[in-house]
């Protein structure tokens, strides 16, 4: 089962319910079409060019998503055409919702039908179902999602008898996927791949489309791949469909893969009438075989076509424009476009480092607060009104922890809520079932993962013996190994398991004591870790990472060579740090199920929480944009196997970010990250260094850096700030700079650069006194890089990382 049979029931009703033509053409006669008058000429002519190909390439914001809408509408109404042979491409389920909905409001009558318009995927659904016998399935195939997808290549593989250690499943995975976005059948994977996944790649990729063809099976890339193989093959059915879809949309075309786009040109050969919309500026999607060629290609393959261009953004201030322009600027080789609005100049784009990741969460969660209350001459906002856009979804949890903390509503678009995600129920499995060993539900969830020759009948075995015998499951399992009830891996397996979970138990449970401040302690992190350290010395942070390391779970992700698995081990580091705001694992558990419990969703106006992928095509009035450092974004990943490409794919992303933003964009970065327990100090991100100084103003949060000004200083200039602001004369601050100069950047030379200190550590002397939260006063007696030894006055003598104390005169504004 997957996601899209929900949306091609949706789509057959739709299909039954339409057909007709719900508006009458007299009625429109007597209506005009007023909605043209809400757009500008260039829109205008777009909308009214309804015969014949239009591409609209523009920048973000100018209004081509409003104008595509307009043109269906417009389509609609004129007569051209009725609601089931408009063929509408967009790229998300919810702008197709939303493209429904406003083509209605434009119309002013609800629009029956509409059955064409949706996401590449789902209308491929939709036609598969209709022709799958001429690819050699039935109609009611199945559709494979990714897991499925892994585990039959796994059976592949393994029947082939290769290494699947040195040749992992997804890996292949990831190959059959790129070839199937660029339309290549088996046959048709050219020789220069030939050498893919150790030779065998295009051999096991024909088998596998066999076997799926056997098991009346597809995966998301054949939605694509067949229906365009079936127009290729079929004459009759591509002359139907020709015929049917007299009008053809596509939004975001910048997105579109070399299988969409062969599909789209197919279908619209003949009549022209194609209308295309994009931005090269926004292609974010190379990675997945998007081709921003596509557009370059668009006048060539369809000549004569009516080329629109739009210049006024209608929806950022003028600041945001221009950040997201000096931004954007950085990258080589764009079609170049300009944008203007003459909207009033409204606030700054605002940047503002944080201490760490918390840190950033806290002051988001209090800025949404002010907004909603009114602050900064605004009228109150909404939270419906406000989003934060994040690099990696990793970046979610910290958010989802302060919100629910402070009781903030919040919504996460596009993708599982961090707690939802399956490495992450995994983990909190092992976790309950440690705390509880009768939680029978968490021990099934990973009684095999990783692999323990738990399979059906083994576990038969166990429930069997927890039903008889009244116990739980766990208890089953040791009850079943002492008894010889297990054979072969399992056996062993579960020996360890029993045994492993008794200790754990143990550990769990143990006794909580404040970590003593002896006077030799050496602490070289904040108290929190020791927090929760339990009689045996262990902490329910180092217990959890024991737990995810001694049970293989760790490792099966490490294991698995893929990107995927990168981004499961990051989230487990972060569920780890998730950990740090809790005295023990029950008291963590117990706040999870209430974020479980927090899901249902009700009218109430809510913060959005999404990807910067997810964020294509929406707006919101206030957006803030976190995690701006190098190596999260840009992300590291990106940079490491693309290289500058890569780099120019995430500055695009940070163009897409800001220009999502109407009233109000925040930029944040934080100083540190906890990765595994060890603080890392991160750079501010190589893209807030290409914000142009002029429009953006840099707020400081009260204490982060002893002084200087704070958010609620009077606006002064950037250069007035600089001066103003003591950590600017700091040797961090110097050494930032210098470094900072020596990063290369693809930025032109003559934009002017800020440079924000991401290390702003407050540089100590020997004999500074100064002031921990929770060792109170002390004086430096020693300096070890960033490390100070301090002689406090309670707490005898530690090591203490630089950044978490403050000079003892400024005690009153330490953060944390
Ligand atoms: P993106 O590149 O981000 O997808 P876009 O070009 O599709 O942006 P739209 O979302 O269509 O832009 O429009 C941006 C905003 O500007 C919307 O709020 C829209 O209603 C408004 N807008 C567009 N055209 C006009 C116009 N002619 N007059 C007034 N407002 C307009
Ligand atoms: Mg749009």
């Amino acid at each position: 089962m997957s996601r899209f049979d929900d949306e091609s029931e949706a789509f057959e009703g739709a299909a039954q319910a339409g057909g007709g033509l719900s508006l009458s053409q007299q009625a429109i006669g007597a209506r005009g079409a007023p909605y043209l008058d809400d757009l500008n000429p260039e829109q205008r002519a777009a909308v009214e060019a309804l015969d014949g190909p239009v591409l609209m390439l523009a920048g973000a914001g100018t209004g081509k998503t409003k104008a595509l809408t307009t043109r269906i509408a417009h389509l609609l109404n004129t007569g051209r055409a009725r609601p089931n042979e408009i063929l509408a491409v967009t790229f998300t389920n919810k702008a197709a919702r939303e493209m429904k909905e406003r083509v209605a409001r434009l119309l002013g009558q609800t629009v029956e039908g509409m059955p064409w318009l949706g996401t590449f995927h789902a209308i491929g659904v939709k036609l598969l179902r209709r022709h799958a016998e001429l690819v050699g399935l039935k109609s009611n195939f199945t559709i494979l999602d990714t897991d499925d997808q892994i585990r039959l290549l796994k059976q592949l593989i393994q029947a082939e008898n290769i290494d699947d250690k040195r040749w992992p499943a997804r890996m292949l995975a990831g190959l059959i996927d790129g070839w199937k976005n660029r339309a290549w059948t088996p046959e048709k994977v050219p020789a220069s791949e030939a050498g893919a996944y150790n030779h065998r790649g295009t051999e096991i990729y024909a088998a596998y489309q066999e076997r799926l063809r056997a098991l009346n099976a597809v995966d998301f890339g054949d939605l694509l791949l067949h229906v365009l193989t079936i127009f290729q093959t079929h004459a009759d059915v591509l002359a139907q469909y020709r015929r049917w879809f007299r009008y053809i949309l596509v939004d975001e075309y910048q997105d579109t893969n070399v299988a969409q786009y062969l599909w789209l040109r197919l279908l619209a050969q003949k009549h022209h009438n194609i209308c295309c919309v994009g931005d090269d500026d926004q292609s974010i999607y190379g990675w997945r075989g998007a081709e921003v060629g596509n557009i370059l290609r668009f006048e060539k393959d369809f000549p004569g076509a009516t080329v629109v261009r739009l210049e006024q953004n209608y929806r950022s201030t003028p600041h945001i424009l221009a950040a997201a322009s000096g931004v954007i600027a950085g990258n080589e080789g764009r079609l170049g476009k300009t944008l203007w609005t003459d909207l009033a100049e409204g606030e700054k784009v605002r940047l503002i480092g944080h201490w760490d990741g918390e840190e950033e969460a806290r002051w988001i969660g209090d800025e949404l607060e002010a907004l909603c209350q009114g602050s900064r001459g605004m009228a109150p906002m909404s939270l419906d009104d406000c989003a934060i856009l994040v690099r990696a979804s990793h970046q979610m949890r910290a958010f989802e922890d302060r919100f629910l903390t402070i009781g903030l509503p919040y919504r996460v678009i596009g993708g599982p809520r961090f707690y939802e995600r399956l490495e992450i129920r995994d983990a909190m499995a092992y976790f309950r079932v440690a705390v509880s060993p009768d939680d029978d539900l968490a021990f099934e969830r990973i009684v095999n993962t990783p692999k323990r020759g738990m399979g059906d009948k083994a576990m038969q075995t166990l429930q069997g013996i927890a039903r008889r015998q009244g116990v739980p499951l766990l208890e089953a399992a040791r009850i079943a190994v002492a008894h010889g009830e297990l054979s072969g891996k399992a056996k062993g397996a579960m020996g360890l398991l029993v045994d492993q979970f008794d200790r754990w138990h143990a550990l769990a449970l143990g006794p909580l004591e404040p970590v003593a401040a002896d006077a030799d302690a050496v602490i070289e992190e904040d108290g929190a870790q020791a927090a929760g350290r339990g009689a045996a010395g262990i902490s329910h942070i180092e217990l959890a990472e024991q737990i995810l390391e001694e049970s293989g779970y760790t490792a099966m992700w490490q294991a698995s060579k893929t990107p995927e698995a990168a981004g499961r081990l990051e989230n487990l580091k972060e569920l780890i740090k998730a950990l740090e705001n809790f005295d023990n694992l029950q008291g963590f558990l117990e706040h999870v199920a209430l974020i479980m419990d927090n899901e249902t969703e009700t009218g109430e106006a809510k913060v959005s929480i999404m990807t910067l992928h997810a964020a294509k095509g929406l707006e919101f009035p206030a957006v803030f944009l976190p995690g701006w450092e190098d190596g999260l974004f840009p992300s590291q990943r990106s940079m490491d196997e693309s290289g500058l490409k890569g780099v120019e794919e995430e500055r695009r992303l940070a163009y897409v970010g800001i220009t999502r933003a109407e009233r109000l964009c925040t930029i944040s970065f934080a100083a540190n990250r906890r990765v595994y327990g060890q603080w890392q100090s991160a750079l501010p991100s190589r893209f807030v260094d290409e914000l142009p100084a002029e429009h953006v103003e840099v707020l400081t949060p009260p204490g982060l850096y002893g002084g200087g000004y704070g958010a609620a200083a009077p606006a002064a200039t950037l250069d007035e700030r600089v001066a103003r602001a003591d950590v600017y004369n700091s040797p961090g601050w110097k050494r930032m700079q210098s470094r900072a100069k020596a990063r290369p950047t693809a930025q032109p030379s003559e934009a002017r650069h800020i440079v924000i200190d991401a290390e702003a550590a407050p540089a100590f002397e020997l004999g500074a006194r100064v002031f921990h939260r929770k060792f109170g006063y002390g004086a430096v007696t020693g300096i070890e890089g960033d490390k100070l030894e301090i002689a406090f006055e309670k707490a005898g003598t530690k090591k203490i990382v630089a950044g978490f104390v403050v000079a003892a005169e400024s005690a009153d504004d330490v953060p944390f």
